[in-house]
């Protein structure tokens, strides 16, 4: 479990059903992009909410990342935004093998976060015309 970003909920947790604002940067390894010679610009950002269920915990919000890399169909440089929605639920006691879980009171999400961005990353970059083209 990746360590790089922290909720501390000592707080939250003795408070049930509140709301607690989260914001964060951090970065995201090139490494993992889908797409070839790219790169994340800068940090990518969340911000959101955490909020204690009761024993799970629920972290919502977005994830703002710019990716800079080659069109897939022309290779002529792209700079894209991307807002990410990102809501998920981390327990206490695993009850499925790929549940995410916090200890104590901490709570490491950047793995889940990571892997949404993964996940909602469209399958190839394209420039502006190119993109118009595939609508
Ligand atoms: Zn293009």
């Amino acid at each position: 479990m990746s360590k790089r970003i922290t909720i501390n909920l000592t707080t939250a947790l003795t408070q049930r059903d509140v709301e607690f604002p989260f914001e964060v940067e951090f970065d995201i390894s090139s490494d993992l992009l889908p797409y070839p010679q790219s790169k994340v610009v800068g940090k990518a950002k969340f911000s959101g909410w955490y909020v204690y269920l009761d024993p799970e915990v629920d972290v919502f919000g977005t994830i703002y990342l710019t990716i800079s890399g080659l069109c897939d169909k022309c290779g002529e440089d792209v700079v894209e935004s991307f807002e990410i929605n990102f809501d998920q639920t981390f327990y206490k006691q695993a009850e499925e093998p790929d549940d995410y879980l916090y200890s104590c009171s901490r709570l490491y999400p950047y793995d889940a976060m990571q892997e949404e961005v993964m996940l909602s990353l469209p399958t190839s970059l394209l420039c502006n015309s190119h993109k118009d083209l595939d609508d």
